[in-house]
């Protein structure tokens, strides 16, 4: 199943790649051969740059730029994101460049056109040049197709070419070389925003779109064909002296596209942490050659000697220091983005590696043929709708179903992707959100369906089919009426879904009961299809339909409270032998803590009356947070430096009193763990289920707005889980 997006191969490249680019401003070969130098920096190191703007087009620009579901939103905050480290670089570059006295001359014009065009320090081209040509592809996707656009973009770059590699060809042309001169004027080269880089953001954007195919050897052979005669475009107009600025080849796009193509097809795990490391590593070296300059200098003479006169280990000093440098401000800004609410008061912990887990457990169970529908209705089930859905998207995950249309619009504003399916009710006021939001309807029955139809704009919707709930749902029975709104012309029948309302019980009555709920939809869907009205997408399973009859499986399976990790109670019938992970802990902080004299109460009502000398806790979390006062009086419990500890008295509206007698030690700050693992005692969804008298579903879904939703780190549940099998 292809639920994860492989696509370490190029965030390995990128490292790669930014060593490359150390290399083109160290000339590590320089010591020894002219002309491998030249190879290295001037022709396999020319691959970097344009690697780098592919990447973008490629995730950045592809499909919001030429996709189904157009969106600008992400483009303007990568541009944001962009332009705020181009003015971090800026500031750190200023007073080197002062030292190394680049702006002596520095007139109006030329400030301006070094901040818009060149950049302030000799690296930072890149970044107005990505801005630039970002600027540009988002004005060409306005007017033409992606083809149309590539086109547009590959006239700018042989442009560019006669301005760099080739300007000995024009440079005796008078009209011709003129242009050029002027245009030099406003940019020290044409290996910029406006010819080099719309190239190959394009090129991205199409293998996003269009490039998909990966036949690894077919890539490798052609890379190495068209590298090889890169190499020899290179050293021919070397040869020729033709060149002005050695960075654009004819035969650079050509080898991209294969080395591109063959580095996607290096199927890896992706590593978020390697694409920002690459990025600080290009934008710090040119500080750390400096550096290395500088230690140089107040060193002793031969070490001095080697570190700078040998250019190999001057390469290697600089790239050292560099990667040091990057991972450093790597772990400090990951310090920095950490929201500053996240774990203070009262939270929720979404374990992402169980949810994985997860996902593929329930898939594994499925016929290849029947994907995941996951339920992210009320908040995903409390955990974080856009959290939870995101992380679907990640794994691959292309369709959704929520309950309501403001359900469905807040996971389209927050840019996931794939189909959504409102199971419910939807005004028809709302019906135009529909539409704007590309959500699909389901029809609750025969007076909804009229409603849709008086609608008369196009809507997609699902049909539900009553096959012995009696909630919602056109009864299995009314062919006729299905039938009908087969015809309607607005209205694009894509699917057809019931819901099992007894899939969770072992006795035998109710065990009929589902298998005649699947016979009488199947049996519907037959009919359908033998007056001519095949529907596309047939589905019936939720959790328990998964775990206890695959055998019903349609085209997808609605899945919700068994992705999160648990059933609805934990004696629910589960034929299918799996382990499922809970995704979510709760824990909140101990607030304060006091001792109590014997026949003192506490709490209102005074409902705990300590018996003994007691020690009460006051917990960060209350019934407006989800935690329900059913919990109160010794039924809930919570665990404190890995003991169980009981619930004092009634659970207030923000805070909670435990009774922590008999625990060493415990202080303010300590964390009171709800739903979730302590030490080695564990307290789950369920014990808190059955202390409340209420199903899991409820918990979670009670679960409050005021609540912190944060998402552990895999790596931290890896070692977690590691300890566990310990
Ligand atoms: C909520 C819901 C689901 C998900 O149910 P789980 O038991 O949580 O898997 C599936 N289908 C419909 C129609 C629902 O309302």
């Amino acid at each position: 199943m292809e639920t994860e997006k492989n696509y370490g191969g190029l965030d390995i490249f990128k490292m790669i790649a930014a060593f490359l680019v150390v290399a083109i401003h160290t000339s590590p070969l320089a010591s020894f051969s002219a002309a491998a130098d030249f190879f290295l920096t001037r022709e396999l190191a020319r691959l970097a740059v344009p690697f780098f703007f592919m990447v973008t087009g490629y995730f950045v620009l592809s499909d919001r730029l030429w996709g189904e579901g157009k969106d600008l939103r992400p483009i303007w905050r990568y541009l944001r994101k962009t332009v705020l480290l181009y003015a971090a670089a800026i500031i750190l570059y200023l007073p080197i460049g002062i030292y190394a006295g680049h702006y002596k001359d520095l007139t109006p014009f030329r400030a301006i056109k070094m901040l818009l065009f060149d950049g302030t320090f000799y690296h930072l081209w890149y970044f107005p040049a990505l801005i630039l040509g970002i600027l540009i592809l988002c004005l060409l996707a306005r007017f033409c197709s992606l083809k149309a656009g590539l086109a547009v973009s590959a006239v700018l770059y042989v442009i560019g070419l006669f301005g760099d590699s080739y300007f000995g060809l024009i440079a005796d042309v008078p009209g011709i070389s003129k242009a050029y001169e002027m245009g030099f004027v406003l940019f020290s080269y044409t290996r910029n925003g406006l010819f080099l880089a719309p190239l190959f953001l394009a090129m991205g954007a199409w293998l996003k779109r269009k490039g998909g195919k990966r036949a690894p050897v077919f890539n490798a052979v052609g890379f190495v064909v068209t590298f090889a005669l890169m190499t020899l475009e290179g050293f021919v107009l070397r040869y020729f002296d033709l060149q002005r600025h050695d960075s654009m080849y004819f035969l650079l796009p050509a080898c991209m596209f294969f080395l591109y193509r063959l580095v996607l097809s290096w199927n890896r795990k992706s590593v978020g942490a390697l694409r920002t490391i690459s990025t600080w590593i290009y934008v710090l070296h040119p500080a750390m050659i400096v550096a290395v300059r500088g230690a140089a200098k107040v060193l002793p003479g031969k070490a001095a000697a080697l570190l700078v006169d040998n250019s190999l280990i001057h390469y290697l000093a600089v790239s050292v220091c560099s990667l040091a440098a990057a991972l450093a401000v790597a772990v400090a800004l990951a310090r920095l983005r950490r929201p500053a609410f996240e774990r203070d008061r009262a939270w929720i912990e979404l374990d992402m590696a169980a949810l994985e887990h997860n996902v593929r457990t329930l898939q594994g169970l499925l016929p290849e043929s029947c994907r995941l529908m996951p339920a992210v209705k009320a908040e995903g089930y409390g955990h974080g709708a856009v959290l939870i859905s995101r992380e679907l998207n990640r794994l691959g995950v292309k369709a959704f179903c929520v309950a309501t249309v403001r359900e469905g619009i807040q996971l389209r504003r927050a840019g996931i992707k794939g189909e959504i399916l409102v199971l419910g009710y939807t005004h028809p006021r709302q019906f135009d959100l529909l539409r704007r939001y590309r959500l699909i309807q389901a029809v609750v029955d025969m007076n909804f369906a009229e409603e849709l139809r008086k609608y008369g704009k196009k809507l997609r919707v699902h049909i539900a089919v009553d096959t012995g709930m009696h909630r919602i749902g056109i009864e299995s029975g009314r062919v006729d009426e299905i039938c009908q709104i087969f015809t309607w012309k607005n209205l694009k029948v894509e699917g057809m879904f019931t819901h099992l309302c007894v899939s969770d019980s072992e006795e035998e009555k109710k065990i009929a009961f589902t298998k005649a709920q699947g016979e009488a939809f199947f049996r519907l869907i037959e009919e359908l299809k033998q007056r001519g009205y095949e529907c596309p997408k047939k589905h019936l399973v939720a959790s328990n339909g998964v775990l206890n009859y695959p055998e019903f499986a349609g085209d997808y399976a609605r899945v919700g409270i068994a992705l999160y990790g648990v059933r609805s109670a934990e004696e629910d019938m589960m034929r299918a032998d799996v382990a499922l992970k809970p995704v979510l802990s709760l824990k909140a902080r101990v607030a304060s803590v006091r001792e109590l004299k014997p026949g003192e109460g506490a709490g209102y009502g005074l409902a705990f009356v300590a018996k003994r000398p007691a020690k009460l806790a006051t917990v960060t979390i209350g019934y407006a947070d989800g935690l329900s006062r059913l919990l109160s009086n010794g039924r809930g419990h919570v665990l404190i430096r890995g003991c169980r500890a009981p619930i004092a008295g009634r659970v207030c509206m923000d805070q909670t009193l435990v009774d922590v007698t008999g625990i060493a030690d415990v202080q303010p700050g300590d964390i009171a763990v709800f739903i979730g693992r302590s030490g080695s005692e564990v307290l789950t969804a369920y014990d808190m289920a059955e202390a409340a008298g209420t199903i899991t579903n409820e918990i979670f879904t009670s679960l409050g707005a005021r609540l912190a939703r944060t998402v552990k780190p895999a790596s931290s549940s890896a070692k977690r889980a590691d300890a566990a099998t310990k």
